[in-house]
């Protein structure tokens, strides 16, 4: 019988704002291996909205740390595709024409609160950013009052509906959140500006038939927003996953100031990459990983249901990126 379960499809979406680090090549990996393991397909698109913090050099160092961990893609800003551009900058016409089928149909409305806000909104809103909910005293605005706040700055915000929006999440089950409670009313776009993350995202992931979204469990409460665009949009929800994050030895989110661990530094210091990526394999549940391995010798092997829903702790004392160089007789990989 011929088989009709939908092809997976799904991506690496990278904003290079800086290098990328052991964090980042954990999460890639299990969206790499989530997507591969089920015979599926990936995409690599660069995120580089947010013009206050992308660094142009940053894109070039990102594929190149991404190829030297071993992961590869079928499409993507170096191999081209039936979806190009890769590149979210490049694509910003379809972004538009979306924001305005919200608008004409009152399903967002031009505030000019919070000015900080809209000034983040190009980027993810990872955990810290989230700030409080937005008390809706824009929301009697209607489209057309945008016209009179010409000259002023000012965005657009999605009515949210109240009420919890729930997924069946690839790593962590049924999950639901409302998003009228947290965050409120959401920003789309910056008016001249361009569109926020959640729109550009969603438009994305929907016309390059993005339909597994694996990403760092910081944007969780991103996905019920993207959830109600998708429903907004009348296109197909992806199966969104949510990889638990990699902390420092001190419990706290790695972050730029852990220079020692960019996977840059890793490289710099002759780490094996298939030493790393055996490392990040057993952290992701996978068993009996004693010698190097690359992504593609972990497909098959990566069952989402074993990852822990834990924070995961990095060792990156110096013992442990030595034990990573080129050359270093085998060991246990330690738990
Ligand atoms: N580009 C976003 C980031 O690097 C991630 C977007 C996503 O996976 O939805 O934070």
């Amino acid at each position: 019988m011929r088989d009709l379960t939908p092809m997976i499809v799904g991506r690496l979406a990278p904003s290079p704002t800086g290098g990328l680090h052991w964090g980042h090549a954990r999460t890639f990996l299990a969206a790499w291996l989530a997507a591969r393991s089920a015979g599926g397909r990936v995409i690599l698109r660069i995120e580089d909205l947010d013009r206050s913090r992308v660094r142009v050099e940053a894109a070039a160092g990102m594929v190149a740390d991404l190829r030297w961990l071993g992961l590869d893609w079928d499409e993507g800003p170096d191999v081209g595709g039936a979806h190009a551009p890769y590149v979210q900058s490049e694509r910003l016409t379809s972004i538009e024409e979306a924001l305005q089928r919200l608008k004409a149909r009152e399903l967002v409305y031009p505030c000019t609160c919070t000015r900080a806000e809209i000034a983040r909104s190009a980027s993810a809103p990872h955990a810290e950013d989230e700030g409080p909910s937005y008390p809706g005293t824009c929301s009697r605005n209607s489209s057309a009052d945008a016209g009179r706040l010409r000259g002023k700055p000012f965005a657009w915000r999605f009515r949210t509906p109240s009420g919890p929006v729930c997924w069946d999440d690839l790593f962590r089950g049924k999950l639901d959140l409302d998003p009228s409670v947290v965050g409120g009313d959401f920003l789309v776009a910056r008016e001249g500006l361009g569109p926020s993350y959640q729109l550009a995202v969603v438009v994305d992931d929907a016309a390059m038939g993005v339909n597994q979204v694996v990403r760092g469990a910081d944007l969780v409460p991103s996905t019920p927003r993207q959830i109600l665009l998708d429903r907004a949009f009348g296109v197909p929800e992806p199966r969104f996953g949510h990889v638990p994050l990699v902390v420092g030895p001190d419990g706290r989110r790695l972050a730029k100031r852990d220079r020692s661990i960019t996977l840059a530094a890793l490289r710099a210091r002759g780490v094996d990459p298939s030493r790393l990526v055996a490392r990040l394999g057993s952290s992701l549940g996978i068993d009996g990983l004693n010698g190097p391995a690359r992504p593609s010798d972990l497909i098959g092997r990566f069952d989402p249901a074993r990852v822990s829903a834990e924070a995961f702790a990095v060792d990156w004392e110096d013992a442990a990126i030595e034990s990573m160089k080129e050359g270093k007789s085998e060991r246990k990989n330690e738990k």
